[in-house]
């Protein structure tokens, strides 16, 4: 799973012997560059070893606390005394603390160490189409301090996200904060921490993280904004302890974040998990992509509504404006007259579904967006699954709805900075971003 997984560094430092191995705990999500930054002071550093030890502790206690220095020990192998001196430098920088006697196998009562969960944060960043979000949150991804701007002009996505980051770094101590991990939609270049092409937000060549990186001195990395969701549910949510999930967004356009062995997969060019332009209708009508019947062009919330309102509903006069789309999907969905608009939208994402289960066969698919609030809705995509997979033999993985909304980007922007900081996260229940 995602933040409770096995401790693999400690397998990789056992097996090399060095301390270098740790490095690979580091980065449990992303290939290279926490890697290479834990190398870089070369193997006859002993700066640089004592800070991979302290950061191999530390996740270790992240992950287990409350435990003794003789367990961590044994966890990560390494020698009592370097075990010691790492957690006498984590107690003096106020980031673990004693917190009393354990249980006796025999002799002395070990004394147990926890972490101070509030010792560290990091600021994670949302850019949406019509607003900033963005949170101070901490290593138990709680955050006390969230901001939401209205982006008035598109333009000014970069001016807002550091205007937000500003106000967080003003309001909390910046001295705690480790990073910052800024989710965004698109195309991306995660080495110059910029947006490529994001075309339905007009927003080409933005360097949204560099910027924050430059203008605050703080080290920032960029997710796409489905795959940060996607770490968040992984996390914290409904994709806790899977390790194998696909999460699906259904909104405005369809994407997925594909979690395999409990990381992100993000391809050769980083861009897999363009779920929306897979084709379920080979000459179907033609689509910005380029390609033609992608299931986007058939599930997505414009379409759906159209679909809607030629069936005599008017959406937007249902609900109060801004309506409410969840709420209107839900009643709909559950109401007992028969509604052929969501039933064929059902079949269609049904059908998309089975195609991505077959292809990568998650342990669950997680559904957020439009219809994660429309459990029958959810059940008649479950039911086209089965249907599609019914010769096959298998277990079909259940469809759930996403456990925290929209909050899941800013949880999964905060997951990936804590992860690339060699640091990393332990959610408790009640996630609150
Ligand atoms: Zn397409």
């Amino acid at each position: 799973m995602l933040c409770r997984r096995e401790f693999r560094g400690a397998a990789a430092l056992s097996e090399q012997g060095t301390a270098y191995g740790s490095a690979q705990a580091t980065d449990l999500f992303f290939g290279q560059k926490g890697i290479l930054r834990a190398m870089a002071g070369g193997a006859g550093d002993l700066k640089s070893i004592q800070e991979t030890n302290r950061r191999l502790v530390l996740q270790m206690l992240v992950k287990q606390a409350p435990v003794s220095r003789a367990t961590i020990a044994r966890m990560v192998q390494l020698s009592p005394s370097t075990i010691t001196n790492a957690v006498a430098e984590l107690i003096a920088d106020g980031v673990v603390r004693e917190v009393g006697a354990g249980d006796s196998s025999g002799g002395r009562k070990p004394i147990l160490l926890d972490v101070n969960w509030g010792a560290r944060h990091v600021l994670a960043v949302s850019a949406e189409a019509d607003r900033i979000s963005a949170a101070w949150v901490n290593l138990q991804l709680q955050s006390d301090l969230r901001l939401d701007l209205a982006l008035e002009r598109r333009e000014d996505c970069l001016a807002v996200a550091q205007e937000a980051v500003a106000r967080l770094l003003r309001e909390r101590s910046p001295r705690t904060a480790v990073g910052i991990g800024v989710a965004a939609p698109g195309l991306l270049d995660r080495g110059k921490g910029a947006i490529v092409n994001a075309a339905s937000y007009g927003w080409r060549d933005i360097p949204l993280a560099a910027a924050l990186e430059d203008t605050f001195g703080l080290p920032a990395w960029i997710e796409n904004d489905v795959n940060a969701a996607a770490l968040g549910e992984g996390c914290a949510g409904a994709g806790r302890g899977l390790g194998d999930f696909a999460y699906v967004l259904v909104d405005n356009a369809v994407g997925a974040g594909l979690v395999v062995d409990g990381r992100l997969a993000l391809g050769a060019m980083g861009n897999a998990g363009e779920f929306g332009h897979m084709t379920i209708d080979w000459n179907g009508e033609e689509c910005a992509c380029g390609g033609r019947g992608c299931l986007e062009r058939s599930v997505c919330w414009p379409v759906v509504r159209r679909r809607l309102e030629e069936e005599g509903l008017d959406a937007a006069r249902e609900e109060p404006v801004p309506y409410d789309r969840r709420a209107l999907l839900h009643r709909l969905s559950s109401s007992r007259r028969e509604n052929r608009a969501l039933r064929t939208t059902a079949a269609m994402l049904g059908a998309g579904i089975a195609s991505l289960i077959n292809l990568t066969d998650p342990r669950a698919v997680i559904l957020e967006g439009v219809f994660s609030r429309a459990p029958a809705f959810i059940d008649w995509v479950q039911a086209e699954v089965a249907r599609r997979m019914r010769g096959l033999q298998r277990d079909v993985p259940p469809i759930l709805p996403g456990e925290l909304g929209d909050a899941a980007t800013l949880a999964g922007a905060a997951v990936m900075a804590f992860e690339r900081s060699g640091l990393s996260a332990r959610a408790v229940d009640g996630v609150r971003v």
